[in-house]
């Protein structure tokens, strides 16, 4: 059961308050989008919950454990970042595969895992070039198989689709959309983008100044905005 929790999650750089008051709990299979401008604290929060940012105060919970100690790869998680983050001087082959083998997967299994990766996301002609040959779209599908490769409970997705054009923004988060649903994953996904929020959300948690102004389902956001901000973020100005 991959249920994430936050607990009055609270982060500080130096004498910088960046998070404060952060209470969610995403259910198991839920995709919930943090939405928010440049700076309100997306990717901090997205990285305490993956284990790479530390948590000043409160608990982190994932399936009912705390979290707030344990180590990235212990977490159930996996997680794309805007920038793809791949290996440069690894094939497309070692980009995907490289964690389970670091971790001590038998071959077999990791030939028998990657396959229907491999296939789901349409990479098999890719598999001996490095990411250098790849267009962006497909060096962040490279990014999303070495993630699903891990067979993660919960995903975790960091502006994945902002450094793409606007035809390729489209259908990758249409195949997003699709693994969520198909991979039973719970899913956490970051982006400024409104019409990704209202596209992939079961629920909005918006986001202001390293606070929760407003959660809800797209809808709810859009017809009845709590607030000034809210309304003139993603909603209709009542
Ligand atoms: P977002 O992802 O919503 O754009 P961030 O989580 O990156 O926002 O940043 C939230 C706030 O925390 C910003 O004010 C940013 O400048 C600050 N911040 C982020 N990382 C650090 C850091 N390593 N040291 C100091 N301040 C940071
Ligand atoms: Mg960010």
């Amino acid at each position: 059961m991959a249920t994430v929790e936050c607990r009055d999650i609270r982060k500080v750089y130096g004498a910088l308050e960046v998070m404060r008051d952060f209470n969610l709990k995403v259910d198991d299979h839920e995709f919930v989008v943090f939405l928010g401008p440049s700076g309100c604290g997306k990717s901090t929060m997205l990285r305490m919950i993956a284990g790479l940012e530390e948590i000043t105060g409160g608990d982190l919970l994932i399936g009912g454990q705390r979290m707030n100690d344990r180590d990235p790869g212990d977490r159930g998680i996996a997680m794309v970042f805007q920038n793809y983050a791949l290996y440069p001087h690894m094939s497309v082959r070692e980009n995907i595969t490289f964690g389970l083998e670091r971790s001590g997967v038998p071959k077999a299994e990791i030939e028998s895992r990657l396959a229907p990766v491999v296939e789901s996301l349409g990479l098999g002609v890719y598999l001996s070039r490095k990411p250098t040959e790849l267009s962006g779209g497909q060096q962040q599908r490279v990014a999303i198989a070495r993630a699903m490769i891990k067979t993660p409970e919960v995903f975790l997705f960091d502006e994945p689709l902002s450094n793409l054009d606007a035809k390729l923004r489209g259908s990758l988060r249409v195949e997003i959309a699709r693994l969520h649903r198909s991979l039973k994953t719970t899913s956490i996904y970051v982006t400024h983008d409104q019409l990704e929020a209202m596209t992939l959300a079961d629920r909005i948690v918006l986001m202001k100044d390293g606070r929760i102004e407003q959660m809800g389902t797209p809808e709810e956001i859009y017809q009845t905005p709590a607030t000034l901000f809210a309304a003139g973020f993603i909603g209709t100005p009542n």
